[in-house]
């Protein structure tokens, strides 16, 4: 199976967003901003999400792909970034309808849960000032468990948050030296019983296959270990190895790598595990208790998925995002702020625009990103004559994968990813993408795999 797999493992994007986030165009303007901004009000969803980045981190892990940087050595720095957030937030939420119900906040990175906490009480406080939250609201900050022990935790609960999810990685305390990445401080089962105590729900543990080091013993292991802690969601990601964008994985070279067969067996392996441990695959790389939301909402054939990860719509709207490299993910439209952390800081402070990307998004190119999206996240896809007309040659390249077996042709506007299918479902999704000729090139986009 492992070669049959391989086959489709091609250079593909993610299909986070469509288009794919580096194929965005230049921001024109701030204007062009605000007007993309105030028209999203009218769109669907009608409820918002915001989304916070807070680019720092402690300590800098070897393996890291996200954008992200230490923490600044003096304490002005950080004040600075934090001004310039909040700076951003005074310009920007006004542009939002205020009577539109927030059903999300989400705290990413870098490391949020790295920085003093009262810059996120009063990211909050200055949302709550403006906005309602919706009962079901959920607030979510992504933590290194490195740096978490009870009272940091009960703190984050008193201040609302009411979702995490902990960068485990690996449990084997030898694998995370290798890699410069400090283990968790307290048990992870424990770390699990006190966020559940505190009312913490969807709480998920990451975890990375094909580290430098990693054996498959000590891997399985860490399967093992993960399934028996038994979290809401286990994200299971695989270690992209890219010395020439970031250059500090050039220093793993020194350990044995996976080759991408000896990967694919892992994933296979761990995803077998986690299946029989009772966790219903989700997605590309999710693995999810039945109770999980995420769970429900594939099995509706209402899974969706953003920036920020797998999510259904009762909580994810409208995606508005603050801070460096931060995506505004809108129905009309995408938007993102500079990368780094201190050139979004000097424009912030000279009032020029922090926006280097606007990519608005044509009326055919809805279409085709809601097909990508539902036959990723859904593993099936039924469109409508006008949608079939729009998706055009590449509705006819994604029947033809029938001869391969990767899905089941239900009728002419109808089908469904086989078992063998889903587990290649980046390729399926690339036959829907017009600019697949383009995506395809060497070394933009990770392997499919
Ligand atoms: S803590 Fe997370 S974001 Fe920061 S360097 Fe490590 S992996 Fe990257």
């Amino acid at each position: 199976m492992i070669d049959f797999l391989l086959k489709y493992n091609t250079n593909a994007p993610r299909y986070t967003s469509y288009p794919p986030a580096n194929l965005f165009h230049a921001a024109e303007s701030k204007a062009q901003v605000e007007r993309i901004w105030r028209d999203s009000n009218v769109l669907k969803p009608q409820n918002v999400s915001f989304y916070f980045h807070i680019p720092f981190c402690k300590k800098r892990c070897l393996f890291c792909g996200c954008t992200a940087e230490l923490l600044p050595g003096k304490q002005d720095e950080l004040v600075r970034y934090f001004n310039a957030l909040f700076a951003e937030m005074d310009e920007k939420l006004p542009w939002i309808d205020a009577s539109r119900p927030v059903t999300q906040v989400h705290f990413g990175g870098g490391t949020p849960s790295a920085v003093p906490y009262s810059f996120l009480e009063k990211i909050l406080n200055k949302l709550r000032e403006r906005f309602t939250f919706a009962p079901h609201a959920e607030i979510a900050i992504e933590c290194n468990p490195s740096l978490i022990d009870e009272p940091r935790l009960r703190e984050l609960a008193q201040m609302g948050f009411n979702r995490v999810s902990y960068g485990i990685q690996d449990f084997d305390p030898q694998v995370l030296k290798n890699v410069g990445r400090d283990p968790s401080i307290l048990p992870v089962k424990e770390l699990l019983t006190l966020s559940r105590e505190l009312n913490f729900t969807g709480i998920n543990l990451d975890l990375i296959y094909g580290l430098p080091s990693q054996t498959e013993a000590a891997f399985y292991k860490s399967v093992e270990l993960a399934a028996e802690a038994h979290p809401d969601r286990i994200a299971l990601f695989s270690y992209a190895h890219v010395p020439w964008v970031k250059k500090a994985q050039k220093a793993l070279e020194k350990f044995p790598l996976p080759t991408p067969h000896e990967k694919l067996g892992f994933f296979l392996e761990a995803r077998d595990m986690f299946k029989k441990a009772g966790f219903v695959d989700v997605g590309m790389d999710h693995f999810c208790d039945p109770k999980d939301s995420l769970s429900i909402a594939l099995s509706e054939g209402l899974l969706h998925r953003n920036f920020q990860g797998y999510c259904t719509r009762a909580t994810t709207g409208e995606v508005y995002a603050f801070g460096s490299s931060a995506i505004s993910q809108l129905d009309n439209a995408y938007s993102q702020n500079i990368h780094e952390s201190r050139k979004y800081v000097e424009l912030q402070e000279a009032h020029q625009m922090t926006e280097i990307r606007c990519e608005e998004i044509s009326y055919e190119e809805r279409i085709i990103r809601d097909a990508i999206e539902h036959l990723m996240c859904n593993r099936k896809l039924k469109v409508l004559e006008e949608e079939k007309r729009v998706l055009g040659a590449g509705w006819d390249r994604l029947l033809a994968l029938e001869d391969d077996k990767l899905l089941v042709k239900k009728s002419d506007f109808e089908v469904e990813a086989t078992e063998l299918g889903t587990l290649v479902i980046r390729y399926l999704a690339m036959q829907l993408d017009p600019l697949m000729q383009k995506v395809q090139r060497e070394g933009v986009f990770s392997k499919t795999i």
